[in-house]
């Protein structure tokens, strides 16, 4: 079970994940969360070092999707078209459907593509369900959806046990101070 909420790997940002890696991990298509992972929740200001990420991704030839479970669009639509990349809002991770619609925008299958987002019942798990290659990143800030902040009581005792009975997983120990 707790495989199921185990990240492939975890990064410190978004833009610290290693595109090499990706590239040799024979990743072509990115399914990325937007809130906490792209920008601080509800923020639409996108970080230089982001920028300059998604710049390189695209010389690498990698495509992204943005995937939310944010319900307004015009709020998952700004970010994601200042970056000119496609995206899906209102996706109720972890269930199945907006992976697989996101899949479906790239081109892209279950070996191909990785969920990259910083909740572990939302992105990892959903991300995992389908198999898909999974990264956890450290939330940006601890502003975020009331909603969430139940899921990050119940992160902590699955990050614990994780830790503990499944070591071989290198798990996020890391949430911001
Ligand atoms: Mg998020």
């Amino acid at each position: 079970m707790l495989e199921l909420f185990s990240p492939t790997f975890q990064a410190e940002s978004l833009n610290g994940i290693s595109i090499e890696r990706l590239v040799r991990d024979g990743i072509r298509g990115l399914i990325i969360d937007l809130d906490n992972t792209m920008t601080p929740w509800n923020d639409p200001e996108i970080s230089p070092g982001v920028q300059k990420w998604f710049a390189e991704l695209q010389a690498a030839g990698i495509q992204s999707c943005v995937v939310s479970n944010n319900k307004h669009r015009g709020r998952v639509a700004v970010v994601a078209e200042k970056l000119g990349i496609p995206f899906v809002f209102r996706a109720t991770k972890p269930r199945g459907r907006a992976f697989r619609t996101g899949m479906k925008i790239m081109q892209t299958g279950p070996k191909d593509t990785a969920v990259i987002g910083d909740q572990l019942f939302t992105d990892i798990l959903g991300g995992n369900r389908l198999n898909l290659y999974t990264i956890l990143v450290v939330p940006i800030s601890k502003h975020e959806f009331v909603g969430t902040r139940f899921l990050r009581w119940m992160e902590k005792i699955l990050i614990w046990l994780i830790k503990h009975f499944a070591p071989a997983k290198n798990i996020a120990l890391k949430r911001p101070d």
